[in-house]
């Protein structure tokens, strides 16, 4: 058997949301480059010119009714979550957000706020999290409500920013129950904030409710929380099964170091 892991973070014994948490450390960052084009084996899910890759995330799945203008796209308060037309399972995403400049005289969870859920269940918390507390398990690149960011690695409002997400999906037995929970690697801004760590169960405001088998592609969906967040350079690439390449390594761990 492998030793255990020691895990950068842990979702510990915090109650969720608590403003007692300790704040993530914030670190400064050089200025931002040009935006990171898509690699040969990526899917483009926004190019800055049109949504037909998009459809609203409610049951008409009907045309996307966010702005677009100028390169990017922008929440429209109201109009709703909007969600990609096809389905995906493991994978790595980039996407480039950008909080509202000036930004809102409304502050915590109402500054900035919108959302980048994987398989339409898991959040990765976007907010402008520049000058403005809330709680540590609900800033820009929080697991919303379960992990906080390692750091706050943050940009001014207006200011581009990226996620790069690494997703696993959660699998799921015949019997619906779990096999192996779903884990985000994410760099905001370059900079590590979620360190392959495992969803105790969907985000979720309030509470922590129980994973629910679901199919193994779902869309992406970004979240309309009434603020004009906006959006670009949106890519990703399919990533293929880990299990395989695991027992492999793993087997060459235990060979190596002599443990069992
Ligand atoms: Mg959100």
């Amino acid at each position: 058997m492998l030793p255990q892991l020691l895990l950068a973070q842990d979702l510990g014994s915090w109650p969720q949301h608590s403003l007692s948490r300790p704040q993530p450390r914030i670190v400064t960052l050089a200025p931002a480059g040009a935006p990171v084009p898509p690699p040969s084996d990526a899917i483009v899910l926004f190019d800055g010119t049109s949504l037909a890759n998009w459809r609203t995330a409610d049951s008409a799945m009907g045309p996307a009714k966010w702005k677009v203008e100028s390169g990017y796209m922008e929440v429209v308060a109201g109009s709703g979550a909007i969600m990609t037309s096809r389905g995906f399972g493991d994978a790595q995403l980039h996407i480039e957000f950008a909080s509202p400049s000036p930004p809102s005289t409304r502050t915590g969870q109402n500054r900035g706020n919108s959302g980048v859920f994987l398989m339409r269940t898991y959040e990765v918390q976007v907010l402008d999290s520049w000058q403005n507390p809330t709680y540590p398990d609900g800033q820009a690149g929080a697991l919303y409500g379960q992990y906080p960011p390692l750091v706050n690695a943050s940009r001014k409002p207006g200011e581009w920013q990226t996620f790069d997400i690494v997703f696993r999906a959660p699998r799921f037995r015949s019997d619906s129950s779990v096999a192996s929970p779903a884990r985000f690697t994410v760099f905001h801004n370059g900079v590590l904030v979620q360190d392959n760590v495992a969803l105790v169960g969907p985000t979720s405001h309030t509470r922590r409710t129980p994973y629910i088998a679901h199919p193994d592609r779902l869309p992406i969906m970004l979240q309309d929380h009434g603020d004009p967040v906006r959006f670009r350079n949106i890519w990703i690439r399919e990533l293929p099964e880990v299990s395989a390449a695991v027992t492999a390594s793993a087997a060459g761990y235990a060979a190596i170091s002599g443990t069992r």
